[in-house]
């Protein structure tokens, strides 16, 4: 088993809810959901933080934003709206360093950001 959780949930061996997957990403339910819809996309690479982020990882961020679109339409969200946000390292409010992306919506979002 691996030390990353959602490395783990990747794998299979840490189960979720899935809502979506391919080669390279995985969309599953958030265990805590702060809106009605709210799904981690991810890539399966482990990538800690958006900070530690290049010009090598283009491919991946692009990929993880048409990810989300697509899980966002899937989800019958796409139009009615959603919000995406990531939080990168500790002040950032992030908790599991692996990178991922909350999709959420399926109600008016407040205009807090934090
Ligand atoms: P972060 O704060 O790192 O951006 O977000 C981590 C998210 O992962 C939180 O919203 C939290 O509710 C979610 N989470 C933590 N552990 C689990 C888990 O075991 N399963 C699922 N599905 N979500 C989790
Ligand atoms: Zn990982």
């Amino acid at each position: 088993m691996s030390d990353c959780l959602f490395c783990n949930i990747v794998e299979g061996s840490i189960p979720s809810h899935k809502v979506y997957e391919d080669d390279d990403f995985l969309a599953f339910k958030d265990i805590k959901p702060q809106s009605p819809v709210h799904v981690l996309v991810l890539p399966k690479r482990h990538v800690e933080q958006l900070s530690h982020c290049g010009e090598e990882d283009k491919d991946l961020l692009s990929g993880l934003m048409l990810t989300a679109n697509r899980v966002a339409k899937k989800l019958g969200i796409d139009s009615s709206g959603f919000r995406v946000a990531i939080n990168s390292g500790k002040e950032g409010g992030q908790v599991v360093f692996h990178l991922h992306l909350h999709l959420m919506g399926g109600a008016r979002l407040s205009d807090q950001m934090a």
